[in-house]
């Protein structure tokens, strides 16, 4: 057997355990990455609460998907990277073959190819068309935030939003705090941030939010008819995945506003809609996901990204760190493996 590496391997609800795996060898057209960081994405605490999210999390599964790291071998045919390269990646990419991606709507992949395993391992092989190079002058700590990043920006990309819309964002995690820079630098005018935890509000007004909400101790639609004198928002982002988020924004936006659902929900979950209400107020609902990586390399180091790491963790601590973002203390947590 070649050389071993420690790994955060799931089996299901509150099951994760620290492994000694082989150090992944690296197929034709992959690379090997050594990984410097790897943040923990709502998605992970939902597999960790027992609500995988995707197909992909299979019991025995290394977890992360949000990594930066250096490339420390190439498979045969690689062409793109080489050794000592420092890179960010994600879990997937299209597959290049399917009828979508041969009619260019790569985007609408419908069988996107997935990296076996995740990156809460200190090494991870992935198909080379999975890693970015992160630009020189660029730390391989703030790289690890590139996956949210060009997972932001894509949906700020997707948006309507206009010079002075008002723009109401959902949940004020990683996403939703990239989301309030995006949505002031598309030319925003008025952001509402609506978030239970006070840490994460603080943020939001420190990164351009003009007014903050708890929803716990506020109405939340009451506080946006007042300051849209009834009318409702442009646009409304739902960046949590629960049910009444999603019905909030619904409410919230105004007559042929635009609704973004952007937090995963579990897929089995339901939220009641009202066609009358669609039809009444012109609403657009939109799905969105998708990442646009090259923008995310070259905004990361203008956005405020530093501000929402809280906190490093080393493998071993992999639990506290789970137990720390549980606890809802930290926005942005990587792992150091
Ligand atoms: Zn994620
Ligand atoms: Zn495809």
């Amino acid at each position: 057997m070649g050389q071993m590496m420690r790994c955060a391997v799931w089996y299901g609800q509150d099951d994760l355990r620290l492994e000694q795996r082989p150090v992944p060898r690296v197929g034709p057209g992959e690379v090997l990455v050594k990984v410097a960081f790897c943040g923990i994405c709502g998605t992970d605490l939902h597999a960790l609460a027992g609500k995988p999210m995707t197909k992909g999390f299979v019991p025995g599964h290394i977890l992360g998907h949000e990594y930066s790291g250096v490339v420390t071998a190439i498979g045969a045919g690689v062409t793109t990277m080489s050794q000592g390269q420092h890179v960010v990646g994600s879990d997937g990419m299209p597959c290049g073959k399917c009828i979508q991606c041969r009619n260019g709507a790569m985007r609408y992949c419908v069988q996107p190819v997935r990296t076996k395993e995740g990156a809460w391992a200190e090494y991870i092989a992935v198909p080379e068309g999975c890693v970015y190079p992160l630009p020189e002058g660029i730390s391989l700590e703030l790289g690890a935030m590139a996956e949210p990043v060009a997972n932001a920006i894509n949906t700020i990309q997707s948006s309507p939003i206009d010079l002075q819309d008002t723009v109401l964002i959902v949940g004020a995690g990683t996403i939703g705090l990239l989301l309030v820079q995006l949505a002031k630098q598309r030319g925003a005018g008025m952001v509402i941030v609506s978030e239970p935890n006070t840490m994460k509000r603080t943020l939001a007004k420190e990164l351009g939010a003009s007014v903050t909400v708890d929803p716990v101790q506020e109405d939340l639609l009451d506080v946006v008819a007042q300051i849209t004198g009834g009318v409702g928002v442009d646009v409304a982002i739902e960046a949590v995945g629960l049910p009444q988020t999603v019905q909030q924004c619904i409410a919230a936006a105004r007559r042929g506003g635009t609704v973004m659902i952007h937090g995963w929900a579990e897929p089995h979950v339901e939220v009641p809609l009202r066609p009358h209400e669609m039809i009444a107020k012109l609403l657009t609902i939109q799905g969105i996901i998708g990442r646009c990586w090259d923008k995310a390399l070259k905004m990361l180091g203008d956005l405020q990204v530093r501000l929402l790491i809280t906190r490093h963790f080393p493998l071993e601590e992999i639990h506290q760190a789970v137990e720390f973002m549980r606890a809802g203390q930290g926005v942005k947590v990587l792992i150091a493996p």
